[in-house]
């Protein structure tokens, strides 16, 4: 048997050590691991020189944009970040305009995203207003709902408790609830006084962002959410307060994950006197406390995945004049990776955690069944690392429609070399080498 292609030569993460050996490629799939010796014979042999392999990465936590947002990103531009940051993977957020809100809504979104995009993308739906739509959206494809706390985005009343704990007990098993957790009442309270007192800078911003309207957001929703079935998988936790209060309700039995991005674990509240509107980001940036407890979730294991968030904006959006105008967040997609291997440097993180966190439990919590491992008869999504490789990171030159970062200049070490979908070679030392249309849309079998 002749298959497609062999990569020789590597050093990939396999049962939780790393291992030299070749991979085999056949039909998009991972055909076999093994010693060069027992590969088969293939129409292409690649040499990885010693070079990293990790199971191509998958980011949860993605604005995608494109639509009537397009001038922020669109699906080539996002899906090239993600290729050049090591993502196979990506999940697109719904609160994009129009909201990403029903199965039409959403099969259109599938339709232009298909013959555009470089790596695999699926997408989350926000929740309807009549929740009888639930289960045509949950049909259609969509590999999670979304619920935003903080402001009203979709169509269901977020204020309404009853009407919440009727859409979960929809939803019961069929996909997770991701969930933005920030109470939009207390909130609306704390930013009305901070505006009566005329303040109007970054800080004032995450003052009324209060660890306090996280926690609460929180165990308001798993109150709501008890008695179903429903899985709420937490984005973005930044504050000890709301890491404590998802901590219980898995020791209580509750199906619950959650979510950190870089930002929150590398990033304080100290750096925004100095980079000002840039980072704000919803939740905000927090103090030291507050991202250790973040750590040492990481470490024993609370914490069960990383999201970049990739939030991109116009650099006009992020410098209104008004802070309460700013738009919220920074680009993630080209970062994540190269940050994280840098605290595996620094004896923050493992290799095994970093698989973990952005591989392994992504693809379980989403059902991605045929990746986030390097095995046998998985999908041949790898991502290869050259770990040694030190560079400073310029936001200039990202493939992201949004070229800033709070992490522009910073030193790092570990720069994905290689991304690899389907089998296919997406990205090669920067270069994008697929064609638009080369990656494929997930729809979630319900
Ligand atoms: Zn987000």
């Amino acid at each position: 048997m002749i298959v497609d292609s062999v990569l020789a030569n590597a050093k990939a993460y396999l049962n939780k050590e790393v291992v030299d050996c070749s991979i085999a490629i056949e039909d998009g799939k991972i055909f076999k691991i093994g010693k060069e010796t027992q590969m088969p014979n293939a129409d292409e042999k690649v040499n990885l020189q010693k070079h990293l392999v990790l199971p191509g990465l998958i980011d949860a936590h993605v604005h995608l944009r494109d639509e009537e947002k397009a001038y922020k990103e669109d699906f080539y531009t996002g899906t090239a970040a993600a290729a050049a940051g090591g993502f196979t993977t990506v999940l697109d957020m719904p609160n994009n305009t129009p909201v990403t809100m029903s199965a039409a809504a959403l099969k259109n979104r599938m339709k232009k995203a298909k013959r555009r995009v470089l790596v695999d993308v699926g997408f989350y739906s926000e929740f309807p207003t009549d929740i009888d739509q639930v289960s045509s959206i949950v049909n259609q494809g969509a590999v999670a709902f979304k619920l935003f706390m903080a402001n009203q985005v979709g169509g269901l009343n977020i204020d309404d408790d009853q009407k919440l704990q009727e859409a979960f007990t929809k939803v019961g098993k069929t996909i997770p609830v991701a969930v933005h957790a920030e109470d939009k009442t207390l909130l609306a309270a704390n930013i009305e006084s901070m505006k009566k007192a005329n303040r109007n800078d970054a800080t004032a911003f995450l003052k009324a962002h209060s660890e306090e309207a996280e926690a609460t957001a929180i165990k308001r929703l798993l109150k709501i959410g008890k008695e179903t079935d429903v899985h709420f998988h937490f984005c973005h936790i930044t504050s000890e307060e709301g890491l404590n209060a998802v901590v219980e309700a898995k020791k209580n039995g509750a199906t619950v994950t959650c979510e950190v991005t870089p930002n929150h674990l590398l990033l304080s509240s100290a750096d925004v006197p100095r980079f000002g509107q840039l980072l704000v980001m919803m939740p905000p940036l927090r103090s030291e406390n507050h991202i250790e407890a973040l750590w040492k979730g990481i470490a024993n294991g609370s914490i069960d995945t990383l999201g970049s968030d990739h939030a991109p904006h116009s650099l006009s959006e992020k410098c209104a004049s008004d802070v309460w105008d700013v738009k919220v967040g920074v680009p993630g997609l080209e970062t994540t990776l190269p940050l994280m291997l840098t605290m595996v440097k620094k004896n923050r993180l493992t290799i095994a955690q970093i698989v973990h966190l952005l591989a392994e439990k992504p693809a379980e919590i989403f059902s991605l069944k045929d990746r986030g491992r390097l095995e046998q008869g998985k999908k041949a999504d790898l991502t290869v690392v050259d770990y040694n490789q030190r560079f400073k990171i310029e936001a200039g030159k990202f493939k992201s429609k949004a070229k800033f970062s709070p992490f522009n200049d910073w030193e790092v070490q570990g720069k994905p070399v290689k991304t690899y979908v389907n089998g296919a070679l997406v990205m090669e030392n920067e270069e994008i080498i697929a064609k638009p249309g080369s990656g494929k849309i997930i729809r979630r079998n319900p």
